[in-house]
């Protein structure tokens, strides 16, 4: 939603009429539910980064605009009023007086937020705290294009707000086809179906393309050489004859021949047994590592990276560092700057792992994408608005 506003120095009263409008009709319409709370009005009024949906008050914003323009034009005003036709440093103070306001504006939109979420109902802060986590929220900051596949039809769209704030999604069933009650928790986790590995399938397709496109010899499910009486230290580690990793590439982290291996793992951050999230990152790398990483040191003399993610977006450490060379990579073979093609990266990931959970969520009923043949990544930036 884009609004535009005239700045003047009427009554922010006048904007009450829309603020009253959005919160009765807009949000509820979108959202499938009915009229928010002070509180989650508040929250929805945050930027997406925050936790929000970006749907700011009018009648609150308005006010912080106008004092920003007569702040940021005081020195133009000045010129016209005394009739000087040199701008003289004019507009360089402009640039800088816009930046200040753009920093403050942040810090109090960092304040709005810390202050929220004491008030917060306890169901929402854990959701609030994943939906800041960087890459959650990438979804919903570009604009909704069927052409590029950034898109949700309207349940969908409702699917993905409810995953967001930990609210049940609407017409749910009761309980799910393993017999277990319906929870989103289960639906998440739920081995029936197979959507947990359809989800696994997403996210490791989709980096074996994009990998693809700057390294030499990717291979998907590369099988791992049977073991000759080398030794493993850690009783977890996989000794399988035909154990296989997700994804194998050549020359990714520099060195052309080099080969490295990669595993994908998707948990739920929601989950009882992933608590606190920052042990959970830490608990589900150590387990893959203890599982392949010396296999794959000695016996295949190649390196190994587990790619952990949570169901909402958020990764590991290893695998920011796996993505962020990735975009490296992208960056300097589409001439793009690395913020750019980082940014498209995390909006795809979102978008990869959000259709995955609502296909947990819905099962088979739910088609949520047809293949779309992919324009290039500058076009895609461009007409998404990232
Ligand atoms: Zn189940």
């Amino acid at each position: 939603m884009e609004l535009f506003f005239r700045v003047s120095s009427c009554s922010t009263d006048l904007f009450l009429p829309l603020e009253h409008f959005v919160k009765s009709v807009f949000l509820p319409s979108l959202l499938g539910r009915t009229v928010p709370g002070d509180v989650e009005r508040k929250l929805f009024a945050l930027p997406v980064r925050l936790g929000g949906l970006g749907v700011f008050d009018p009648s609150i914003v308005v006010s912080q605009q106008r004092s920003c323009s007569v702040e940021v034009n005081a020195g133009l005003v000045g010129l016209i009023i005394s009739q000087v036709h040199q701008l003289g440093d004019c507009l360089d103070a402009q640039v800088q007086l816009r930046s200040k306001f753009h920093s403050r504006s942040h810090q109090e939109q960092l304040q709005s937020a810390n202050h929220l979420f004491d008030e917060l109902p306890p169901s929402m802060r854990s959701s609030v705290m994943l939906a800041q986590e960087e890459g959650a929220s990438n979804w919903l900051s570009c604009l909704p294009l069927k052409s590029h596949n950034f898109v949700f039809h309207k349940t969908a769209f409702r699917d993905a707000i409810a995953l967001r704030y930990h609210w049940l999604p609407s017409a749910c069933p009761t309980s799910c086809a393993c017999g277990h009650s319906f929870t989103i928790e289960h639906a998440l986790s739920c081995p029936k179906g197979g959507f947990p590995s359809l989800r696994h399938n997403e996210v490791r397709d989709l980096t074996t393309n994009l990998l693809s496109e700057v390294c030499n010899n990717v291979v998907t499910e590369p099988h791992l050489q049977p073991l000759s009486g080398e030794t493993l230290q850690y009783k977890t580690a996989n000794r399988d004859d035909n154990a296989r990793l997700d994804i194998a590439a050549n020359g990714f982290w520099g060195r052309r021949f080099e080969r490295s291996y990669f595993d994908v793992r998707i948990f739920n951050p929601s989950a009882p047994s992933n608590q606190p999230l920052h042990s959970a990152y830490r608990r589900h790398d150590k387990e893959k590592r203890r599982e392949y990483q010396q296999r794959v040191h000695e016996v295949e003399n190649a390196s190994f990276t587990p790619l952990i993610f949570t169901t909402t977006g958020g990764m590991g450490d290893a695998a920011t560092q796996f993505y962020k060379r990735l975009a490296n990579l992208l960056s300097a073979k589409h001439s793009l700057s690395y913020g750019i093609v980082m940014g498209w990266l995390r909006c795809k990931l979102s978008f990869s792992l959000l259709r995955s959970a609502i296909m947990c969520i819905r099962g088979a009923r739910s088609s949520l994408c047809c293949p779309i043949a992919e324009a290039p990544i500058a076009v895609q930036v461009a007409e998404a608005h990232m």
